[in-house]
């Protein structure tokens, strides 16, 4: 019998002020030839609300911290919050919150994991929270099939405790081919849920993608697995995010992606340019000096004061992914960045790229 998530509103914020701690015990699971660690985190609360976030959805990471490393990810805060959080609370000693920093703090991120042990029955509280027809969208600060989870398994049972409900509807964002293993639970999901599964590739170009993303499956991996995901009957899409000015957003290089996408089988496309906040900045401007030095006046001034991408930028890009789109046969599916979008948009600032679009 499907079990049906109440219609009850929350008690209490799940925020950062309210929600109970994390249980970091510091002890280790595994361990990489690099120095990669694993540690265990038993999480009091495993849903993020949309009132803790300031999104419109619900959010859940099955790890903290991602070896993919991609340079212009924006969820190294949380790895930060997680570790300067235990260590407040007296869970970690002064060397093991430097080691679990790191020096700058955004490598950590990349080579301190931390593995959401014993998830199922704080999903099992939090699941009572979630009125019928709300979204929970999994991956939004992590990458859910990380290599990790190859050995973890935490994603995949978190969907068999998930596949047990109706009437919600649920998100995946993804780098991971992994994620086809799944195929089997997605289907069931989606039998009694909306379900729309992110394959998320910046671009086609092997090469390029690995200046700017570390670790990342090469892109053909990818799209193989989304190819494998709709053959399956699985709703699946490509997401293009970020949009690079200057790097990935020309013509050339997105008809490639839209092309590929279509040749998978991608029911959908979606489509963002680069959120360039603060906690970014550290880890993606001095990669943009390695390998496109021009490039970095141009961004500076253009997110000047603001993590957002200069509005009139962000319309022409929203302008040629829709152009796109109708060429090669996508029905205008804006529901990621209608549905998924911050509750508060920050005002926008000058237009300083309009250079890398015509
Ligand atoms: S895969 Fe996603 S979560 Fe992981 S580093 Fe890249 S952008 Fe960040």
């Amino acid at each position: 019998m499907a079990e049906r998530p109440v219609r009850k509103a929350l008690e209490l914020p799940l925020g950062p002020t309210t929600q109970p701690p994390n249980r970091l015990t510091a002890q280790v699971l595994d361990e990489r030839l690099r120095g990669t660690r694993f540690v265990s985190l038993t999480p009091q609360r495993v849903l993020n609300s949309p009132k803790s976030t300031g999104m419109d959805y619900w959010s859940l990471n099955p790890y903290v911290g991602c070896e993919f490393g991609c340079s212009y990810c924006y969820a190294r805060y949380t790895h930060r919050y997680v570790v300067e959080r235990a260590h407040d609370a007296g869970k970690l000693t002064d060397a093991e919150f430097a080691d679990y920093r790191g020096a700058h703090g955004w490598e950590a991120f990349e080579k301190r994991i931390f593995v959401k042990e014993h998830v199922i029955g704080a999903l099992d509280v939090d699941l009572k929270h979630v009125p019928l027809g709300e979204t929970i969208v999994i991956g939004t600060a992590t990458d859910p099939y990380q290599p990790a989870e190859r050995k973890f398994k935490i994603t995949r049972a978190v969907l068999k405790r998930l596949a047990r409900c109706e009437g919600l509807s649920f998100g995946i964002i993804t780098k991971s081919p992994l994620i086809a293993r799944d195929a089997d639970l997605l289907v069931r999901l989606q039998e009694r849920n909306e379900l729309q599964i992110h394959v998320s590739l910046i671009t086609a170009d092997a090469a390029l993608a690995r200046k700017l993303e570390a670790r990342s499956p090469v892109p053909a991996a990818r799209l193989r697995a989304l190819g494998k995901l709709v053959d399956a009957g699985v709703n699946a899409g490509l997401i293009i995010a970020p949009v690079l000015p200057g790097i990935t957003d020309d013509v050339a290089q997105l008809d490639t992606l839209f092309a590929a996408a279509k040749r998978a089988g991608a029911r959908f496309i979606h489509a963002g340019p680069l959120r360039l906040y603060p906690a970014i900045r550290d880890r993606f401007l001095p990669v943009l000096g390695e390998h496109f030095p021009d490039l970095v006046p141009k961004y500076q001034r253009a997110y000047a004061g603001h993590g957002y991408a200069p509005r009139d930028y962000a319309k022409a890009l929203s302008r040629r992914i829709e152009k796109l789109r109708k060429k090669h046969g996508f029905k205008n599916q804006s529901a990621m960045f209608e549905r998924y979008r911050p509750a508060k948009m920050p005002v926008q600032g000058e237009l300083e790229l309009r250079g890398s679009l015509p």
